[in-house]
């Protein structure tokens, strides 16, 4: 089937009574991150720009994307079985995707924390140090099976925290999502009661904010530092022209 009647017959599926005047278009990308894909509306064209991954995999998936898409879009709440296919087809993503990207520091922890807390169950998943971010210290990213943990944490020397961050990504991993309606649930009550299973987790959640203030700080300074250095290098390259020169 083509592309563009795919969208069509997404949309015509999700709401039957509405006589769509649009123009739909649909483009696979290779400048989206793997299964990535969002739509867009400009007057009467709906367009749907794909990850080159979707392209071949079969298209009742592809349409249950593209109508989560336009629920999200047009504000509205349905129940879909090709959205249901989608969404069981994202959470089974992680066994085929290649575990290519694990930071043997950050495989460390994982072991750490799959021994204890989950009897080894998780498969290890994809996993990277992320920006030196403050304020968003992991993720999990289900069409990557990948956690993605801030490099603050490489500059914490306790090791808990990142143990603590590192356990709350896994629960994702583990926990996967819930579904009510057009709302996608990841952080709902049973989840919060699986959070308070780590160690001390209600006193480093309070110390965290503190602690990544700490090697923000320090980050801060080093910078300065740095930058007065190649400061004072300059300096000296510039006199010793000149002196060069006379
Ligand atoms: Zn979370």
């Amino acid at each position: 089937m083509e592309c563009q009647n795919l969208a069509e017959k997404a949309y015509g599926l999700l709401f039957p009574n509405s006589q769509a005047n649009y123009t739909f278009v649909v483009t696979y990308s290779g400048r989206l991150k793997d299964y990535g894909a969002y739509v867009s509306m400009k007057g009467p064209l709906l367009e749907f720009k794909m990850s080159r991954s979707w392209f071949p995999i079969s298209p009742e998936i592809q349409m249950g994307l593209m109508q989560e898409l336009l629920l999200k879009l047009f504000k509205k709440k349905s129940a879909s079985m090709y959205v249901d296919l989608y969404n069981s087809f994202v959470k089974n993503l992680h066994i085929a995707v290649p575990k290519d990207k694990v930071d043997p520091e950050l495989q460390e922890c994982f072991d750490r924390v799959n021994e204890r807390y989950f009897l080894g169950l998780v498969e290890m998943p994809n996993l990277v140090w992320g920006k030196f971010a403050t304020t968003t210290f992991g993720s999990y990213d289900f069409k990557c099976d990948k956690i993605t943990i801030s490099s603050v944490f490489k500059e914490v020397e306790d090791t808990v925290y990142l143990e603590y961050i590192m356990f709350h990504e896994m629960l994702h991993k583990q926990r996967k999502f819930f579904k009510s309606g057009a709302r996608t649930y990841y952080h709902d009550k049973k989840f919060k009661r699986l959070e308070k299973v780590f160690e001390d987790g209600p006193q480093i959640e309070k110390d965290l904010t503190r602690v990544v203030a700490r090697v923000k700080a320090k980050a801060a300074y080093r910078d300065r530092a740095v930058k007065k250095q190649e400061c004072v290098k300059k300096l000296k390259s510039t006199r010793d022209r000149l002196f060069g020169w006379l």
